[in-house]
């Protein structure tokens, strides 16, 4: 079937896949100033962390630095978490906290779109095909 390409946007970087890890990518970029796309296939953040109902992180909360302990500090602040050996947390909360992160550095955010190709040019990702519900659109690097 031939691709048809309807809009064309250009990010400094597009990260395929809003889990924990795309989340956290996504959103480190955007600090550091880069225009940022985040597509995620599913209705909202977190993958498996969020939609596979983890509900508790093996792991004890004095351990936790960099951006886990921030996301870890923020679920505590809107009662999404307990501190502890292990720490249960409210995978709601942990959604709300995720997509708060991303709205306030303009992560530019697609839900419910899924990367289904790249462009490439030799070993170079020029570009990633992104399906959502009015079609395909390709974003590129600038
Ligand atoms: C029961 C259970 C307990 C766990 N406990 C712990 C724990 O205590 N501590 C710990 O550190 N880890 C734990 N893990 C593991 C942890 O959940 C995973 O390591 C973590 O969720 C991986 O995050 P991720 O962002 O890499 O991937 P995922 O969470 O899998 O996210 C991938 C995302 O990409 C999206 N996606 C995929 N393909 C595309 C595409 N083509 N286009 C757009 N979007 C796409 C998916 O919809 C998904 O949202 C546990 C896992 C399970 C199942």
């Amino acid at each position: 079937m031939e691709t048809r390409i309807a809009v064309t946007d250009h990010f400094d970087v597009i990260v395929a896949g809003g889990g924990t890890a795309g989340v956290v990518a996504a959103v480190v970029a955007a600090r550091m100033g880069s225009k940022t796309l985040l597509v995620e296939r599913s209705g909202s953040l977190g993958g498996l962390t969020t939609g596979g109902l983890m509900g508790v992180m093996w792991g004890t909360s004095d351990g936790l630095s960099g951006i886990g302990k921030e996301i870890f500090q923020r679920l505590l602040e809107i009662g999404g978490a307990q501190g502890g050996n292990i720490i249960p947390f409210d995978t709601e909360a942990l959604k709300q906290v995720l997509c708060g992160m991303i709205k306030e550095v303009n992560v530019h955010l697609l839900l419910y779109s899924m990367v289904v190709d790249v462009i490439k040019e030799g070993d170079q990702i020029r570009g990633v095909v992104v399906e959502e519900k009015q079609g395909e659109r390709l974003c590129s690097p600038k």
